[in-house]
């Protein structure tokens, strides 16, 4: 049987570790905060940035929340970006995606200076993670590095495909494979014969959002394979992309959802302000 890389639990170790950095930081007269902008009234935002407010809660961090209604124009948005940009108390933020269409994201994440972009977005820190510089990863890819190195999966050397190219997890997630020395193959909605490439796998990563995509013939035996998908099912099941009951049983490691990338997902998002704040 497969070993369970279990997020859950790690999460709450690095949020346990942080709590006491924090602790650390408010003897030095810094207490970190962070800023999130919600931009109308998505529910599924809304539960994400509940579970962000309380993880902060959680470890010491102060939680500020700016919640924009879906009319407002791009100026009003950058306003408040370079207003918190500039406060010395603010320490991260975050624009929680999605934000209506007539809003420019990138240029919304652009505009968050690069020493407070705790989720990774801005093209600055984008290139420092291309250049394997030191700056701040994207949550989500940087959880599943974690999650590799706390169960000692050395990914040097090996084949580690990605269904998925989103600029926020498949594209940073190959580059961080790739600065530890794995051969990178990356798939989406073009790529042909799918099953064919994920088969090669020794580690397979799927973040494309559709419940019980990766079926057991897309996986080589004795593959780690790491759900990133979240798919809500009609029932309100929280699901991923890969069907756990097939697919585990041919795998040395695998993530459960939930309890796999989700947690650690907000857990490197704490460490992520922790380090801004001690910058
Ligand atoms: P996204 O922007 O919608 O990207 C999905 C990717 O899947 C795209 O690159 C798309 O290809 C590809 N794709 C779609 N259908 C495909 C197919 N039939 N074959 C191969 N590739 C296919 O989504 P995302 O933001 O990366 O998120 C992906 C999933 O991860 C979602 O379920 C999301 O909720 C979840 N997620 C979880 C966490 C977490 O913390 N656990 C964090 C972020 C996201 P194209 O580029 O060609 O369209």
């Amino acid at each position: 049987m497969p070993k369970i890389l279990d997020g859950k639990e790690l999460a709450q170790k690095i949020r346990s570790n942080l709590k006491i950095k924090v602790d650390e930081l408010k003897l030095e007269g810094i207490h970190p905060k962070l800023a999130v902008i919600m931009v109308g009234e998505d529910p599924s935002s809304k539960i994400y940035v509940r579970n962000k407010s309380k993880a902060c809660e959680e470890i010491g961090i102060e939680y500020e929340e700016f919640l924009l209604k879906d009319t407002i124009q791009m100026e009003e948005l950058l306003k408040l970006i370079d207003t918190l940009n500039k406060r010395q108390d603010v320490h991260g933020i975050l624009l929680q995606s999605p934000i209506p269409n007539n809003l420019d994201i990138n240029l919304a994440f652009k505009s968050i200076v690069p020493e407070k972009d705790v989720d990774g977005f801005n093209p600055v820190n984008v290139g420092r993670l291309c250049l394997n510089q030191d700056g701040f990863v994207s949550c989500t890819p940087f959880g599943v590095m974690k999650l590799l190195e706390e169960y000692n999966i050395d990914v040097e050397g090996k084949n580690a495909v990605i269904i998925g190219r989103s600029n926020i997890v498949g594209k940073p997630m190959a580059q961080c494979l790739l600065n530890k020395n794995a051969t990178i193959t990356i798939c989406h909605s073009k790529t042909k014969e799918l099953d064919k490439i994920t088969k090669t796998a020794d580690i397979l990563i799927s973040a494309v959002g559709r419940p019980k995509f990766v079926k057991k013939n897309m996986v080589k035996e004795g593959a780690v394979v790491i759900d990133v998908g979240t798919n809500r099912l009609e029932d309100g099941k929280l699901v991923g992309d890969v069907d756990f009951d097939e697919v585990a049983p041919i795998t040395s490691y695998i993530t459960k959802v939930p309890g796999g990338v989700g947690p650690m997902t907000i857990a490197m998002l704490m460490t992520n302000i922790v380090k801004a704040a001690g910058m």
